[in-house]
């Protein structure tokens, strides 16, 4: 009998089930709805030998040493720093917007001033949100604000979440905020990288656990029970903790209505061509409909004269349809989330964690940190 069931096999799913495998040494069962396991970190080889992101392109970065430490038990990395450009009125440049950007779109006799000013009100190398630079009073500050929003987030947003900035949680558009540095990289975490077998590989290593059971093309329907205030699994006797990674909306039959969630429609393409563009990624805030074209290669090097380009598509979340990518966090949809969480806590037996079971939008190292406190505090 498993004293663990874990839904879904996604990061978050398989650090806790080792972390149940190894420290508590207990059986578990992780089931997962997809014919794979990783979640929306999953990867595969292609034919040409590139290395390609199933469900987007995903780079790992972070500055929690313990989360990097950790997964370097299951992987080796291949030490990549991540470039996005944007595509900007015709020209490619930098994003985050930084002090490059600005002298690479605005011509010198007004990008000269603008950096002086910026520098005397904030210190050099600090991170500005849009939205708060947005509030600036001084004139020529207002006018740099507005035309960074107007260039690279309102359309970029409009695009991939349907909403305005100012209509979802500030931390959304903070994640890309403007940096007063000439530091052209996506990220500026000290460990960067992608595993160098690539995700999956990484996940296998990390559930390949003799406590580990795994069964594929399985969702929790088929083998949960939800009770008023337990969840059973096989009979009414079980007791063990079910641990779930899927929409929490799902779990209890949309009782309080659907949590939106933003998908994307993901177009790859394989061309007959050593390269299609100069960096990983193109940002495209204004132009087309989709919000970016990502060229695998960069990410990961392969010898073959072709190469494999993804476009991504923002769409709305249709259950059945496609996959819930990001929680949509709006005021209210976060107020019908609290009331889930409320009904998910009188099930004695029931933790939530990721992405899609806690409505958050967790990266990669979130979601290992995130596992590892849950694990002490609601699992241990
Ligand atoms: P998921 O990966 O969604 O895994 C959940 C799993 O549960 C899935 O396999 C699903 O099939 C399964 N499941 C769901 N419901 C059920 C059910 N009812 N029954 C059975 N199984 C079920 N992070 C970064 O750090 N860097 C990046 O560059 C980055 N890029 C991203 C790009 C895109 C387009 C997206 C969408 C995300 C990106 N992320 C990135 C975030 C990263 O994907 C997440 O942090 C991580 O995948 C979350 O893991 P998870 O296990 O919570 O969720
Ligand atoms: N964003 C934007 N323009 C850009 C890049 C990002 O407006 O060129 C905003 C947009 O709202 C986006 C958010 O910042 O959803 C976070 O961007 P990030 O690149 O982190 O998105 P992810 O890789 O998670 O899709």
């Amino acid at each position: 009998m498993f004293e663990y069931i874990i839904v879904g096999a996604g990061l978050a799913g398989s650090v806790m089930a080792e972390r149940i495998a190894n420290i508590l040494d207990e059986k578990v069962l992780v089931i997962e709805r997809r014919n794979h396991i990783g979640g929306n970190c999953y990867d595969e080889i292609d034919k040409t030998g590139i290395i390609i992101h199933k469900y987007g392109p995903h780079i790992f970065h972070t500055n929690y040493r313990d989360v990097f430490k950790y997964l370097s038990q299951f992987t080796e990395w291949r030490e990549y720093q991540h470039y996005v450009l944007g595509f900007i009125d015709g020209k490619l440049a930098p994003l985050p917007f930084n002090l490059n950007t600005l002298h690479k779109l605005l011509p010198e006799s007004l990008a000269k001033p603008l950096e002086k000013k910026l520098l005397k009100k904030y210190n050099y190398g600090e991170r500005i949100p849009i939205l708060k630079l947005l509030k600036e009073d001084d004139r020529d500050l207002k006018f740099l604000a507005n035309y960074i929003y107007e260039k690279v987030f309102l359309n970029y947003t409009i695009k991939q979440w349907g909403l305005k900035p100012d209509e979802i949680d500030g931390k959304v558009t903070e994640r890309v905020p403007i940096l007063l540095s000439r530091d052209n990289r996506y990220f500026q975490d000290k460990y960067q990288g992608v595993p160098q077998d690539g995700y999956t590989k990484m996940i296998q290593n990390i559930l390949d656990h003799e406590n580990i059971k795994i069964m594929l093309n399985t969702s929790h329907e088929e083998i949960l029970q939800i009770k008023k205030d337990k969840i059973l699994f096989m009979d009414k006797k079980y007791n063990g903790k079910v641990i779930f990674t899927g929409k929490i909306d799902e779990l209890f039959n949309y009782r309080y209505g659907r949590l939106p969630y933003r998908s994307l429609d993901l177009k790859f393409k394989k061309l007959d061509q050593e390269w299609y563009q100069e960096a990983a990624t193109i940002n495209y805030p204004n132009d087309y409909d989709f919000t970016r074209i990502t060229e695998f290669k960069h990410i990961h090097p392969a010898e073959t004269k072709k190469t494999i380009i993804l476009k991504e598509h923002p769409q709305e979340h249709i259950e059945g349809k496609n996959e819930p990518y990001y929680p949509i966090l709006t005021p209210e949809n976060q107020e019908t989330y609290k009331k889930y969480k409320k009904l998910a806590e009188n099930h004695r037996n029931l933790v939530l964690l990721g992405r899609l079971a806690e409505y958050r939008y967790y990266n990669m190292d979130e979601i290992v940190k995130r596992a590892f406190k849950v694990f002490e505090k609601e699992v241990r």
